[in-house]
């Protein structure tokens, strides 16, 4: 059966069991789905707040190269990920989302089922059993579009902004970085998805179900981080963007950069790729890129991969590796 066959409501009744969080989830909402807007506990005072949006053929495909299709559960997973991701990278934590999902009126309604159930599996799975599913909206379109809006709080405490790296500082990561870009690429590659490795297969998963770092947020905060931000552009794009609103240059390590690559090798030796360009500028896993100062012990889950530098008077700021450029040079001359 597809959508085009049942009501709205019918449609939200279907929807509406399988997006219960669980019972931590439950006791931020004060009003949940059913009435005109949901009413949501805000005890804190502020409330942290983004919206991040998927559109079928520009941001995934329903239908790889390799393969394998997009499931329902795979956008509703991504989409929770993406969003959670982002209220973690403020130190903070996620209270509730809204989530708005467009589709063509072909859609079998197993599908939208499973969308639900992504969502709620992201949500529990990553550890964010706090935040509630306060509600959303369905509607028809020519193309599936998701938009997830989702609140968080900061529980007292101060926010980690990208503008507070200081030279001197430890420039530190959490999470993965590269492995979405390296599942892309065999989700793009001729080699068909049921004969990919375990490893391989591992890869391709964070590509469709990142697994954001979600406790590391808020410890980064309270071990006195001095700025941060999940990478979703790429290490080096997103590393270029703090240390702009830091006015820092990001010193990177290239030993360290290294070490990122070994989970990215079973995809890298089958495709021929250089596995150093997804460290640097693969997307989409939602690590944690941070910056501590000195004297901080950095909390579990953080590796230091550089240092922050003040930039010299005609210099710009940036990441650099091993004092030269990212944007501007080869990675290869840091191999050894
Ligand atoms: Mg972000």
């Amino acid at each position: 059966m597809t959508v085009a066959g049942l009501s709205e409501s019918q449609l939200l009744e279907r929807i509406f069991p399988r997006l219960d969080a669980g019972p931590a989830a439950a006791e931020s909402l004060i009003l949940g789905p059913g009435d005109d807007a949901a009413i949501v506990a805000s005890p804190d005072g502020r409330t942290v707040l983004s919206i991040d949006t998927q559109v079928a053929d520009q941001d995934f495909r329903h239908q790889w190269n390799n393969g394998y299709r997009t499931t329902g559960y795979d956008v509703g997973w991504k989409a929770a990920a993406q969003n959670l991701s982002d209220i973690n990278a403020m130190g903070a934590r996620s209270t509730s989302l809204v989530v708005s999902l467009t589709m063509p009126p072909e859609t079998p309604v197993a599908w939208v089922e499973d969308f639900a159930d992504g969502i709620t599996a992201g949500i529990r799975d990553l550890g964010a059993t706090g935040c509630a599913v306060a509600g959303g909206d369905l509607g028809r379109g020519r193309e599936l579009a998701v938009s997830v809006a989702i609140l968080g709080t900061l529980d007292g405490k101060e926010p980690v902004l990208r503008s507070g790296a200081r030279p001197g500082d430890t420039v530190a990561l959490a999470g993965t970085v590269g492995r979405a870009a390296a599942g892309l690429a065999l989700l793009e590659s001729d080699t068909g998805f049921r004969d990919l490795s375990a490893g391989q297969r591992d890869l391709m998963d964070t590509q469709c179900r990142p697994r954001p770092p979600l406790a590391a947020g808020p410890a980064a905060r309270d071990a006195g981080a001095s700025a941060m931000m999940d990478i979703s552009d790429g290490l080096v794009r997103d590393g270029n963007r703090l240390a702009a609103a830091s006015h820092a240059v990001l010193n990177l390590n290239p030993a360290a950069l290294r070490e990122l690559t070994g989970p990215l090798l079973p995809a890298s030796d089958l495709l021929g790729t250089d596995p150093m360009l997804w460290v640097l500028g693969g997307g989409e896993d939602h690590g944690l890129l941070a910056t501590f100062p000195q004297d901080v012990q950095l909390p579990p889950g953080f590796t230091a991969i550089g240092s922050v530098e003040a930039p010299a008077p005609t210099d710009s700021t940036g990441v650099k590796i091993a004092g030269r450029p990212a944007d501007t040079v080869g990675w290869d001359h840091f191999a050894d």
